[in-house]
């Protein structure tokens, strides 16, 4: 068997403390998973969690100590910053209990779910999908995952993003609408979940632009920080 041209080569994150890539299979977005980004966004109340994915090779890996370097895309005037909890999965499954979730979590890491906002409103306006906003190239820059033993209590750590030094986002992790196990168990009565899955987890309040020449800085407590600049 062969294929008609090469394949493109797998989407990975290095692994902290090992040689081991972790193969990225796909990328689960959670939408409005707190209570004051929901605010911000024109939205009150507990809503059923929602979801939208970003194409595996989305992902822009920044070790730590360096900065990665995202190109500014197209067709937007306004690119929003989102920095969230990222849960990665190693070991998938249907209909998987909150109780039983944190069996399929392999590790965590730091990642910005980075939206052409104004793609997006449009979007919206318009009953348009969000594919445009959210899954465009580059758009999911990521630290390396942290094993779940290595990583502390991300459940209840700080999560923060700066610009240029400024603070733009700081929040906590307990302030997720759907926290980690929840968002395991909704989500995998939608797709049967598989190891390789990343699940963005959600964005606290504070998303605004961001332009060429910025440098963001962000993280959650326990993790590696994650620094990006726009070029
Ligand atoms: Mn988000």
């Amino acid at each position: 068997m062969s294929y008609v041209f090469t394949p493109a080569p797998a989407a990975t994150v290095p692994v902290v403390g090992s040689d081991a890539l972790f193969p990225v299979h796909r990328i689960y977005c959670v939408g409005r998973n707190y209570a004051e980004h929901a605010k911000e966004m024109g939205h009150s109340g507990r809503e059923a969690p929602f979801f939208f994915m970003k194409p595996a090779d989305t992902v822009l890996v920044v070790t730590e100590g360096t900065t990665g370097e995202m190109p500014y895309p197209t067709l937007t005037k306004d690119l929003h910053h989102e920095i969230e909890l990222v849960v990665a999965l190693g070991k998938g499954g249907k209909n998987i209990k909150a109780a039983d979730a944190a069996a399929h979590i392999f590790g965590y890491a730091v990642g910005l779910d980075m939206t052409r906002r104004d793609l997006q409103a449009e979007a919206k306006k318009l009953g348009r999908p969000w594919d445009i906003a959210k899954g465009f190239d580059f758009s999911a820059p990521i630290t390396p995952i942290v094993p779940a033993d290595k990583a502390g209590d991300v459940n209840n750590a700080a999560i923060w993003l700066n610009v240029n030094g400024a603070k733009r986002q700081a929040s906590e992790v307990t302030q997720l609408i759907w926290n980690i196990a929840e968002t395991i168990e909704a989500l995998s009565q939608a797709w049967e979940l598989q190891a390789g899955d990343l699940i963005f987890s959600g964005t606290p309040e504070g998303v605004a632009a961001v332009s060429k020449g910025d440098v963001l800085e962000g993280g959650v407590a326990g993790l590696p920080a994650l620094k990006v600049k726009l070029v």
